[in-house]
């Protein structure tokens, strides 16, 4: 029995939650810091504005208690912005101060893609998951290195696009808009 809280501030959140549905998780939305009081086993943050999330999430006093649960080992999935929330670093060019998760051993670029490529689908291999995998990025950003215990899971074109460090898996592109769940398959299975 799963039940995964969606941080539902900003984003795609909705779409995370029919697909966790479909696979039979429970969700609850994370809207303010009394739903964390409500029992919860795994979080997702959703894509949308990494900056604009990352200012809630620091506004609702949620960030420290978000921080040590994951510390504790608590599943996290980041998809776009929320790959970059947990990013502990940003490229420099990114870098503004702007209050995040830092939880991860990864630097990520914002909107790498350029405005023009900024939005593409693709398919492409993740490890752990066999076969192709359907990939949309919509002003994506990329990982640009992965440290310590952090390891590349997919790379499209030479950049990595997926990341797993323990419980945590991040990922650049938004497998919430495919109808292939093998994405949030992998990540109940941690
Ligand atoms: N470009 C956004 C950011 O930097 C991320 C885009 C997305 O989540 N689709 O926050």
């Amino acid at each position: 029995d799963q039940t995964v809280a969606v941080l539902a501030v900003q984003g795609a959140f909705a779409e995370h939650e029919a697909r966790l549905s479909e696979l039979g998780a429970r969700c609850i939305e994370l809207r303010q810091a009394a739903d964390l009081k409500q029992d919860f086993d795994r979080l997702v943050l959703p894509g949308g504005e990494s900056t604009v999330q990352g200012k809630l999430l620091d506004e609702l006093g949620v960030l420290e208690e978000l921080c040590a649960r994951i510390a504790e080992g608590m599943p996290v999935l980041g998809t776009c912005a929320g790959l970059i929330l947990l990013a502990h670093d940003l490229a420099a060019h990114d870098d503004k101060g702007t209050p995040r998760l830092a939880t991860m051993d990864v630097l990520v670029e914002r909107n790498a893609y350029g405005r023009q490529l900024g939005s593409f689908r693709t398919k492409g291999q993740v490890a752990g998951i066999d076969g192709e995998v359907p990939l949309t990025f919509i002003r994506a950003p990329r990982i640009v290195e992965v440290h310590g215990d952090a390891k590349a899971l997919a790379k499209v074109d030479g950049r990595i696009v997926a990341a797993r460090q323990g419980n945590q898996l991040g990922v650049t592109f938004h497998p919430e808009l495919d109808e292939d769940t093998r994405l949030h398959e992998l990540f109940l299975q941690m």
